[in-house]
């Protein structure tokens, strides 16, 4: 698919075999299809939502809530479908959670949109309104943002708990173990810079899984965890206090660096050659051993007569460790990664206080870890089969996403819809200030914020109508704000005192990307069919909002 700019206009290139559609047509497919794939995902959102089955054209079956992923595998062919699936993967890779609510959210803008449009609004002044809403929208959640002090345990504990509300990842003990562990996952890894700003990097926590045993074996590690096995079996299987040495140099002789010098022509010069061969290899091992390092990983490969060497210099050795792995090391133990063997002293080696090969359902796996301080950190995923281990790895990257993101700027909103109410009512008055004709895209705006509330009650079974009335008007009052769907209970209820609270940035993200989607959308009002061209990526433009954990 592409798009391209004719005269001011967009237009939306179909794939081949799908014929041209124009104006109020393109726009009314374009907004049935928005609010096909929101609906796809609507039964999943929240505590009582519904998981999904996936099942690929070859068998292969995903049960999840998470929408991202069923996005990702839904297949979508038509252009808008696949415009929506980039907003939740935006919203996934920019804030980590909410990406449920930011697809509901842009389905509903866009039917309000429809409205408008068949009362003779034209798209641009919806549009205009929409990002004039948008606006406003995320200052009136930093308005009623709440403040968290990342040593408040307590309300950090609250955010993961939600974030992992809705999937199946065990009962309530065991997502608050899992919780625990992503927030001291992400204090470990955090890091201030140059200008005070907290960076959390999370390709330094990684998540490493492994069916067997159960979700509550999940652990932390204070290290690393490597998929591979100590490579000789003469070497120790475990060292204590280990220093480290990390090598981006294979212990191989090179064939080219040899033949060249050399022209075999008697068993004796054979002999030579190889010993010469070995004795290159054990000088290798020597000046290893001569740094002081028990333990070593290197990226490239090792020669079995260095692993000889290695072995009876009681060295534990690791061969062909994945670079991003080698990193993590780095990270983790303080050691610094040498190319070249001469460079390597005491100084480069890295500490780990314990580095230990295990047997993990059958298969070995080398840990690294009593790392002192390590800034690169393992969360190890157990449960019990493949599907399990998935879908625990999703949730944890959702927690990772929503703990971070408080973590970076210290605040929280009121979820239960109760945020998005606020932010509806808000929008309401606004709307009446702006006056004109974008105040009516205004109010469509606010209408579509409660699309969240309106769905969390649906799914406790709640009537929807009635549930958004109370809470509008409860909202009016300064003790109502934070009246919001008590899911449990099946009635409304105070979602303070629940505990539950998501990221001011999840929801501010949400807010934005929705809102962005409607536009590109709605501009659409040509779509012609691209003859013999391959259908490309999504569109351009959709990119992040700058609410990006970088920030
Ligand atoms: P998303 O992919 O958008 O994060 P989720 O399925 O995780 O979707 O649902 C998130 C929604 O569920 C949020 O609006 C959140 O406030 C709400 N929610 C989570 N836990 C609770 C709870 N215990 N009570 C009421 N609402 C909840
Ligand atoms: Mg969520």
């Amino acid at each position: 698919m592409a798009e391209n700019q004719l005269g001011g206009q967009q237009v939306l290139l179909l794939p081949e075999g799908a014929s041209r559609i124009l104006g109020r047509d393109a726009q009314r497919t374009n907004i049935a299809v928005a609010v096909a794939v929101a609906s796809a995902v609507k039964t999943t959102l929240g505590p009582k939502g519904m998981d999904k089955m996936l099942v690929s054209e070859l068998g292969d079956i995903i049960i999840t809530n998470d929408g991202a992923t069923i996005l990702d595998e839904m297949n979508v062919e038509h252009p808008v479908a696949k415009i929506m699936v980039d907003i939740a993967k935006t919203q996934d890779k920019e804030v980590g959670d909410g990406t449920t609510t930011v697809v509901i959210m842009a389905g509903e803008l866009l039917k309000g949109a429809g409205d408008l449009i068949e009362q003779g609004i034209h798209p641009t002044t919806i549009i205009r309104g929409y990002k004039m809403a948008a606006e406003k929208g995320e200052k009136i959640l930093e308005d009623v943002a709440r403040k968290v002090n990342i040593s408040d345990d307590a309300t950090l504990q609250r955010i993961a708990l939600v974030s992992m509300g809705s999937k199946n990842v065990g009962d309530d003990t065991t997502k608050a173990h899992l919780g625990k562990l992503v927030i001291n996952a992400v204090k470990q890894v955090m890091e201030k810079d140059a200008s005070g700003k907290t960076i959390i990097d999370h390709d330094y926590i990684k998540v490493e899984k492994k069916a067997g045993g159960s979700i509550a074996d999940t652990e932390l590690i204070n290290g690393v965890l490597v998929d591979k096995e100590i490579s000789h079996p003469g070497m120790p299987r475990s060292v204590k206090d280990a220093k480290v040495a990390l090598l981006d140099v294979a212990l191989e002789i090179e064939k080219t660096e040899t033949e060249a010098k050399i022209e075999i022509t008697s068993p004796e010069q054979m002999q030579a050659f190889l010993q010469q061969e070995e004795r290159m290899l054990k000088d290798m091992v020597t000046k290893i051993s001569k740094s002081g390092a028990t333990a070593l990983f290197t990226q490239k490969g090792i020669d079995d007569v260095a692993q000889h060497y290695l072995a009876k210099a009681g060295i534990v050795a690791v061969r062909r460790v994945k670079k991003s792995d080698v990193e993590k090391i780095a990270r983790a133990s303080g050691a610094r990664i040498v190319t070249s063997l001469d460079d390597l002293t005491s100084k480069d080696l890295g500490f780990a206080g314990l580095i230990e090969e295990r047997k993990i359902s059958g298969e070995r796996m080398v840990f690294i870890e009593k790392c002192k301080v390590p800034k690169s950190v393992t969360i190890f995923v157990r449960g019990g089969n493949q599907q399990v281990v998935d879908e625990v790895d999703r949730s944890i990257t959702d927690v990772i996403g929503a703990i971070s993101s408080v973590m970076i700027d210290g605040k929280y909103v009121i979820g239960g819809g109760s945020v998005e109410i606020d932010v509806a009512n808000g929008l309401r008055s606004y709307a009446n200030d702006v006056g004109g004709r974008e105040q009516l895209a205004i109010q469509k705006f606010a209408d579509a914020m409660e699309v969240i509330p309106k769905t969390l009650a649906e799914s406790a079974g709640m009537d929807a109508i009635d549930t958004l009335v109370q809470l509008r008007s409860r909202h009016r009052s300064k003790e109502g704000g934070v009246a919001g769907v008590d899911i449990l209970k099946n009635m409304i209820g105070d979602m303070a005192k629940q505990g539950v609270f998501e990221p001011l940035k999840v929801k501010q993200q949400a807010v934005y990307s929705a809102s962005e989607a409607a536009e590109i959308i709605l501009r659409i009002d040509d779509m012609i069919s691209s003859k013999g061209r391959a259908p490309a990526g999504g569109p351009g433009g959709m990119g992040g909002h700058g609410h990006g954990m970088e920030e």
